[in-house]
């Protein structure tokens, strides 16, 4: 019998028990492995002055975003409403930076008004910014370095085709804008994708940086963006953060030589913080043999875990009901009427009706590409924390559906 290296509990408490006190499907959170996976980026950067940007798009949980507080982490917000989440939170506004993507201007001044820093992502945002600020209030320009990165093409964001950033190539109008309006441009920013496992790709951004950095004088921060792979399965190598760390920071510091003057270096883990510290469990509601496959049938589906569907995304799974006993080879299908394959030929415990599934790497793009689709409510989630289970998300229910429906008299 193969013994599992799947964890059945999470700082004492048993996976099981919370699945029956809290109903499936349910997110599951470990709120130490978010702490130690904080930890482990300071110390691969100790040599420089690190800030820690927790992408929150990847898991906009308020008691998740005061774990990464008390950690020491700050937070990049995409939208107007993360930014709010994250002042919940208990964030400052100094402690935020926006980086948006082609949205309303007017989203940009609130945003301002607030009191937060803008990563301007495009020519036309640096002209109405420029023209309703001028220098008084100190920005970001998002570079698109064009290169080539990320797991995949769909996570790919910083290559020659993609809508992000401000290419390199127009730096020229990039200084035209900036001497117009006299802006005080206080960082430079690059994020070239998700899954990013090679060392040498953070470098490589990093020298578009450093070269388009000497145009810039008041600079206080460069910022090399997210994308630190995780492990999906064992064996699958995650990015070696420690190495990124070494050979990034090196190069930095002799940028800042060269600049006359040390800066911060600021990253952005989205999928690093919070990928491996989730869980999602669902329970089997059907096992259907056909003539070519066994597919079980789960109490969820795309709608609470796309990253599947939409990216080929690869996340183990097992029987938690039986952990170590006989394997067979199943499809792990979604209840939605829609293909909806969220693992596909695995070896796992021999699975019943009833029994609990566990999908791994649940934590980051889970939950918060949650939908409604199929008219299906959206699980609870749990963190565990101190050695406890606690509800931080009531599971919807059904008036939840029609909230904001309105209902004509016909
Ligand atoms: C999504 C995103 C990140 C985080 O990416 P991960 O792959 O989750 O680390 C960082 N910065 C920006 C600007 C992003 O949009």
């Amino acid at each position: 019998m193969p013994v599992s290296q799947n964890p059945i509990s999470i700082q004492g408490v048993s996976l099981e028990s919370i699945s029956r006190k809290f109903g499936t499907p349910v997110y599951v959170y470990d709120g130490e492995k978010i702490i130690s996976q904080i930890e482990t980026l300071k110390q691969a950067f100790s040599e420089v002055p690190l800030k820690i940007k927790y992408a929150t798009k990847a898991l906009t949980n308020v008691n998740i975003l005061k774990l990464v507080k008390r950690a020491g982490a700050e937070v990049d917000a995409v939208s107007i409403e993360e930014i709010k989440i994250c002042m919940e939170a208990g964030f400052s506004a100094a402690e935020i930076m926006y980086t948006p993507s082609g949205v309303n201007f007017r989203e940009v001044q609130e945003a301002v008004e607030l009191g937060v820093m803008v990563n301007l992502d495009s020519i036309s945002l640096m002209e109405d910014f420029g023209a309703a600020y001028g220098n008084s209030i100190p920005a970001c320009i998002r570079i698109n370095p064009h290169i080539m990165a990320g797991g995949n093409e769909k996570i790919s964001v910083g290559h020659v085709q993609s809508k992000f950033g401000i290419s390199i190539e127009q730096l020229t109008d990039i200084l035209v804008i900036v001497k117009k309006f006299d802006l005080k441009i206080v960082g430079l920013h690059i994020h070239t994708g998700s899954d990013i496992l090679d060392a040498e790709i953070f470098l490589k951004g990093g020298n578009v940086l450093f070269e388009a950095a000497t145009n810039f004088p008041d600079l206080r921060f460069l910022d090399f963006g997210g994308g630190f792979k995780v492990t999906y399965k064992e064996g699958d190598p995650s990015t070696d953060v420690h190495e990124v760390g070494r050979i990034v920071s090196e190069a930095f510091q002799q940028f800042c030589t060269k600049y006359g003057r040390k800066l911060e270096l600021w990253i952005e883990p989205g999928k690093f913080l919070v990928s491996e510290s989730g869980y999602l469990i669902v329970e089997s509601n059907v096992v259907k043999n056909t003539p070519q496959l066994t597919f079980v049938g789960v109490d969820s589906g795309l709608n609470h875990l796309i990253r599947p569907m939409m990216y080929d995304a690869f996340h183990d799974v097992y029987n938690l009901s039986n952990i170590d006993g006989d394997q067979e080879t199943y499809n792990v299908v979604g209840y939605i009427c829609e293909t909806d394959t969220l693992a596909k030929n695995r070896k796992i415990g021999k699975v019943k009706k009833g029994d609990f599934l566990v999908f791994k790497n649940a934590g980051a793009y889970g939950f918060s590409m949650a939908s409604n689709y199929n008219s299906r409510l959206r699980p609870a989630e749990v963190l565990v924390w101190e050695g406890k289970a606690h509800l931080i998300r009531k599971r919807e229910e059904f008036h939840d559906l029609l909230r904001h429906q309105v209902i004509l008299d016909i």
